[in-house]
This record gives C-alpha cells, sequence and structure tokens, in this order.
C-alpha cells in the first residue's frame, strides 16, 4: 500500500502516528515501508470493528479506555515522572470527544460539583487559545476536574488524551513554557484513538466547550 492510499484511507490519524509514520518512511526501504503500511491499514480497521461492537456513546468511549489502558499497561516498565499531585497537564488545553462529553457531562449531572464559572469561561476560548500555553501559570487554565489535592476527581472516566500523557523528562519541565518534555510514547495508543476516531459519528472538540454544551 502506497503513503498516498493509507493517508486517503485513513483520515483520522493522531498527529502523532502521522508523525511517526512518516519517521518510519525515512528508516525502511520502499518496499518493507509498504508492507507495513498494510499491516498497519488492517489493524486500523480491526480496531475500529471491535469499537464498533460496543453501542455508540459512553460504552464506546469507555471500551476505548479500556483497550488503551490496557496498551499502557504493557508498558509498566517504563518509568514516568508523573505523580499524584503534579497537575501541570491539567492545566491545558484537552481535546475530547462527544461520547467523552457524555461521560463527563452525566457525572456533573448526576451529583459531580465543578466550578460552572470557569467551565463557561474557559469554553468561550478559541481553538489553541494563547492562554492555554500560560498552563499552570494562569490558575484560569486549571481542568474543571482538577481538585484541590491537585488529583484528578474523575479519574476512572478521565478522556483518552489525559489516559495517554505521560513524561519520562523531570515533572518540573512541565511547568515551564520552555521545559524540554520527553513524552512516553505508545505508537498502538494512537493507531487505537485513531481507530476510534473513524467512527463517522464521532466530533473532537475542546473539553470545556464540549462539556458546557452537553451541559446546555
Ligand atoms: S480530566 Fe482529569 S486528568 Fe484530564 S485534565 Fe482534567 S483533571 Fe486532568
Amino acid at each position: 500500500m502506497t503513503l498516498d492510499s493509507f493517508f486517503a484511507r485513513h483520515k483520522k490519524l493522531t498527529r502523532s502516528l502521522k508523525k511517526f509514520i512518516l519517521d518510519y518512511e525515512k528508516e525502511l526501504s520502499l518496499d518493507v515501508f509498504e508492507a507495513f503500511l498494510e499491516t498497519l491499514s488492517e489493524e486500523l480497521k480491526s480496531a475500529h470493528m471491535e469499537l464498533q461492537k460496543v453501542p455508540a456513546g459512553p460504552p464506546r468511549a469507555k471500551k476505548l479506555h479500556e483497550l488503551v489502558e490496557n496498551e499502557i499497561a504493557q508498558g509498566a516498565n517504563i518509568e514516568t515522572s508523573c505523580k499524584k499531585g503534579c497537575s501541570a497537564c491539567c492545566h491545558m488545553e484537552v481535546e475530547i470527544t462527544n461520547y467523552e462529553a457524555e461521560v463527563l457531562g452525566n457525572l456533573v449531572r448526576s451529583d459531580h460539583s465543578i466550578e460552572r464559572s470557569r467551565l463557561q469561561q474557559q469554553s468561550e476560548r478559541t481553538l489553541q487559545d494563547p492562554l492555554w500555553r500560560e498552563g499552570v501559570r494562569n490558575l484560569s487554565n486549571r481542568c474543571v476536574f482538577l481538585n484541590d489535592e491537585g488529583a484528578c476527581s474523575i479519574y476512572e472516566n478521565r478522556p483518552v488524551m489525559c489516559r495517554r500523557h505521560s513524561v519520562t523528562s523531570p515533572a518540573k519541565n512541565c511547568e515551564t513554557s520552555d521545559g524540554k518534555i520527553v513524552i512516553r510514547y505508545f505508537p498502538k495508543v494512537d493507531l487505537l484513538i485513531s481507530a476510534a476516531n473513524e467512527d463517522t459519528q464521532v466530533e473532537i472538540g475542546p473539553l470545556a466547550k464540549m462539556l458546557e454544551m452537553r451541559l446546555r
């Protein structure tokens, strides 16, 4: 399979999976690379079909979370610097799907309290608003689900983008805008997310905006 036909068939790849593929292109001979694309395409199809067996909405979001957690568990031997209470990454713009927005919306509608004024304020930002670059230095960037102990208050239900994020570089590097950050990368996790995004009913957007719309 050629690179063009692969990209034409799989239009919802995550940015990092695309980069991973393009890096491989430089490393491999053409025939090995095209065989690799064929395998990747089959894996994307198979992951997509596995997810489609589960009803759309929260159950499908949770199935993706389960598959992603299984994959991350395979890399448990790779030590990360992420610890409970270091929450710089919870002051960044996080994208979620409409299925995940439904999960979070159901929690808030039941009994999970959040600061609605901050949610409203964050939801009015444009995509990649420059304020997000101020990270932890700007308190208005705090995710509405981050509790006073600096931990995620919906840990079991956190979106897939929060699950995939972990770093091997020092945690303090996450707190500055110029700190070098090394992310622990799992290509298979990106493959699962990309396969999930091929679902025609999936919409993706910033957490605050998606949740605020859900709560209206
Ligand atoms: S949902 Fe939880 S893990 Fe994700 S950014 Fe918010 S507080 Fe952090």
